[in-house]
């Protein structure tokens, strides 16, 4: 098997997905914590998160990186939803908004069962509109990434904000820490990092995978991987179905049935990743201080 300071080849199906002559590239060094990227392919740029700096940046080939918002409300998961508008999870105000057209900001949901959220971490929108997103601590846990803060909520869920009313519901709520979370390609599953044990010894580190019932209920919830370095945070899935996972030691890559293929190493902490570039074959990592990317031979799902 193949294995190299930058790859590790568990499977030998996942040589078949590595640029073997492609680097990492180190693309901007100045985050003190990256999240949250979104590839917006009709603007060629790359957006993301550096969370406690507190604002969003951009980079581009042509224009390198620039900031793009300089008061962030200390955002973390970012997407798009299918008219191309930005949707952000911010920890400071402890809510999910939507950017318009025009630069104005509408807040989607802030609060469940007349309680705050806790800080919404990361979103994923289906292709109905609805809008999923999990609702971790972490962004009151300190002052580092949001404002500490007690919790109001009783549980840490995923929840789903209906397209047509604007209702947020609960669809699932039995984990230490929801964290990145990711659909397959058909949208018939959803799969939910549960990163508890970043603060909790012998707390989960795994992946679980759920069905997708008529767009808007959650069934099963197996483990579907677990991480074997550090805790899984944001992922995505490419249009073969296999999921590409944040980890301690870079990104990790599984089939469908939760084989790890193998791993790209990362020489820092990776927190998310999403596919870019004009042909989506290229992934852009955020790993703590830095933005990598690199190609590969894989296509990320255009709404991945
Ligand atoms: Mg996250």
């Amino acid at each position: 098997m193949l294995s190299t300071t930058l790859y590790e080849v568990r499977d030998a199906r996942f040589r078949e997905l590595l640029i073997l002559n492609a680097k990492l590239d180190e693309l901007f060094s100045d985050c003190l914590w990256a999240e949250g990227p979104v590839w917006c392919g009709d603007w060629g740029h790359l957006i993301w998160s550096d969370i406690p700096n507190q604002r969003l940046m951009r980079w581009s080939p042509q224009s390198g990186t620039e900031t793009f918002r300089p008061s962030s409300n200390f955002a973390n998961g970012n997407t798009r939803d299918r008219q191309g508008r930005l949707i952000t999870c911010e920890h400071g105000t402890r809510r999910v908004t939507r950017t318009e057209p025009d630069g104005s900001i509408t807040v989607l949901a802030d609060s469940y069962q007349g309680r705050r959220l806790n800080s919404p971490n990361d979103v994923v929108v289906h292709p109905d509109g609805a809008i999923w997103f999990t609702d971790p601590t972490y962004g009151i846990m300190t002052d580092y990434e949001g404002y500490k803060a007690e919790e109001e909520q009783e549980r840490r869920r995923v929840y789903r904000l209906d397209p047509e009313s604007g209702a947020l519901s609960a669809v699932a709520d039995d984990f230490v820490q929801p964290n990145g979370l990711a659909f397959s390609p058909d949208h018939t599953r959803l799969y939910v990092a549960d990163s508890g044990g970043s603060h909790l010894e012998n707390g989960p580190h795994h992946v679980r995978v759920f069905t997708v019932e008529e767009g808007k209920r959650l069934a099963g919830g197996a483990v579907f991987a677990q991480i074997d370095c550090g805790v899984p945070d944001g992922m995505r899935v490419d249009t073969d179905g296999r999921l590409w996972c944040s980890a301690g030691d870079g990104v990790h890559c599984f089939d469908e049935e939760g084989t790890l293929l193998g791993k790209i190493h990362s020489p820092q902490t990776v927190a998310n990743l999403t596919f870019g570039g004009p042909r989506r074959n290229r992934l852009f990592i955020a790993a703590t201080t830095s933005i990598y990317s690199i190609y590969v031979n894989a296509t990320g799902c255009e709404w991945g």
